[in-house]
């Protein structure tokens, strides 16, 4: 237990969350729900961060096309669970497909489904499906794969078609190559090893909630949740008793994979579901930027912005960790080269609003595209009426940007064009996007910050500050940690 003065002292907030996207959010709700006096800053206008949905011409565009993965045992599901009072609408998400010039094949979650995969050779699916096998049993019995490649782990003799394949995954799983990403980033990204699984160990250190029940919850508990029908009928019966051999089996058993999801409204919704949980004693504020991050004797004590100063007793920062040398003077040394490291990667997302619903995009889930300039696309129109103006459609390419962005634009257009000639004649709302959609990219050089840094009360949340899983899961995988974390150090009680 780590209980400091600094604790003891009268604060203006017991904590200070910098930072009001979907892990900050997540942060001050939890908190303020175990009785701390919390102030949550925002420097941009709107709550959500990367987790938000906004207007354009009509069409409601989310910041990126997203599915939301493990909603069945994930971290997400717990903190849901436990600390809101309005729970998202969720639609199941589908599938996943690879479009050919013959249309569109799911994507393979099993090696089963994989060996009739044929937009690759029959030689290459043998070849991979041992890689796999080989990367899933050594992770299964303890190797840390983080510091293995997957181009490393592939054999040498595969179609060119092949590597595009497996380096366009790679893209869509950590924004880099196949020579960059790690095979960690595969095995816990994608379906091969459930989230459910990486939770266990964090599940009995949430912390347990004074008993001071919110009278809204009781009420909103029996609100439909159209997914859980779904989730109680999932063959694969996960809770409380995996083994390491049960997750080998699911190499060949796994249907369905992860639970994916999306909140049927768009991604704002499940922001939107945070802030109307929030109790009254979680302040909020947009439009204000925390430039410094104050400490003392004891460790952080503070933030100061251009025209003010709060003092506190802990301080959960869920701005880029990459930032943080530039808000406090003495990071250790080897902090700061740490900080570093963490390598990140920039997306386009290109938003097409669609004057009619086109068959092409007549189905639930998502597209990848492996070859020119590889997108995943996703038709959010078909998960919910509100999202485009009635009879017409809405679709987001996302692209990975390694180039200038003008260069980069231009090629995912050719893209778009190759792949669908004509689309243009219903093209009639366009909207692009540059964001970076997680702090810390899940490389084989890549750091990986901890939730507890090097100074006393100062805590780090969001996608930087957890290795599993992917975006808003990894998010909350962070906030779990940083409940857990904070009941060590004597912060909760
Ligand atoms: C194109 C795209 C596709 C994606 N697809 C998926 C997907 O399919 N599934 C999925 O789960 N996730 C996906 N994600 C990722 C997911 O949206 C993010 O990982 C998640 O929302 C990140 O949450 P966060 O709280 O860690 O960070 P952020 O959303 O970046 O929030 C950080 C917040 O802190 C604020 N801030 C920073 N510094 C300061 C400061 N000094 N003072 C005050 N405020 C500050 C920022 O303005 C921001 O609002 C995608 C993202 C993108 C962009």
């Amino acid at each position: 237990m780590r209980e400091t003065q600094a604790q003891m002292r009268t604060c203006d907030y017991d904590v200070i969350v910098v930072g009001g996207g979907i892990s900050g959010l997540l942060s001050a709700l939890a908190l303020g729900k175990h009785g701390k006096r919390v102030l949550l800053l925002e420097k941009g206008r709107h709550f959500g961060g990367n987790c938000n949905s906004y207007r354009v011409d009509g069409f409601q565009v989310d910041t990126g096309p997203h599915a939301i993965t493990n909603l069945q045992k994930g971290p997400l599901r717990v903190l849901m669970d436990k600390y809101f009072d309005y729970i998202p609408n969720f639609v199941d998400y589908g599938r996943y497909y690879v479009r050919t010039s013959g249309g569109i094949k799911p994507i393979p979650s099993n090696l089963r489904e994989f060996a009739t995969f044929d937009p690759l050779p029959r030689m290459d699916r043998l070849m991979l499906s041992q890689a796999m096998t080989k990367a899933l049993t050594l992770a299964t019995f303890g190797t840390d794969m983080s510091k293995e490649s997957i181009y490393s782990w592939l054999p040498r003799n595969l179609s060119e078609d092949t590597y595009s394949f497996v380096d366009t995954i790679s893209y869509f799983l950590s924004g880099k190559s196949m020579k960059e990403t790690s095979v960690y980033r595969v095995l816990y990204g994608s379906s091969f090893v459930r989230d459910s699984m990486m939770y266990e160990a964090r599940e009995p250190t949430i912390p347990t909630l004074p008993a001071t029940p919110n009278q809204l919850t009781e009420q909103l508990t029996n609100i439909p949740y159209q997914l859980a029908g779904q989730l109680t009928n999932i063959p694969y019966q996960l809770a409380g008793q995996l083994t390491n051999i049960t997750t080998l089996s699911r190499l060949v058993t796994n249907r369905n994979t992860h639970v994916q999801a999306y909140p049927a409204g768009g991604l704002k919704t499940l922001t939107n579901s945070v802030l109307y949980s929030l109790p009254d004693n979680v302040v909020i504020r947009t439009d204000t930027c925390v430039k410094r991050i104050l400490v003392d004797d004891e460790g952080a004590c503070g933030i100061s912005t251009d025209d003010t100063s709060y003092s506190a007793k802990t301080i959960v920062y869920s701005g880029f960790a990459k930032d943080l040398p530039l808000m406090i003077d003495d990071l250790p040394a080897d902090y700061r080269c740490d900080l570093k490291m963490i390598d990140q990667s920039k997306s386009l997302c290109i938003w097409l609003g669609l004057s009619q619903k086109l068959k092409e995009f007549d189905y639930m889930g998502s597209e990848v595209w492996y070859k020119e300039k590889a997108y995943w696309a996703m038709p959010i129109s078909n998960y919910s009426r509100t999202i485009a103006p009635a009879g017409k459609q809405l679709v987001g390419f996302m692209f990975v940007v390694e180039g200038s962005v003008k260069s980069e634009t231009a090629r995912a257009w050719d893209t778009i064009h190759n792949v669908f000639p004509g689309i243009d004649r219903f093209i009639e709302m366009t909207h692009n996007q540059v964001t970076i959609p997680e702090k810390a990219s899940v490389t084989v050089d890549g750091y990986i910050p901890d939730v507890r840094t090097p100074v006393a009360n100062l805590y780090l949340v969001g996608t930087d500050a957890a290795a599993e899983s992917m975006g808003i899961t990894r998010a909350a995988y962070s906030v779990v940690d940083l409940l857990k974390c904070m009941s060590e150090d004597g912060c909760l009680g």
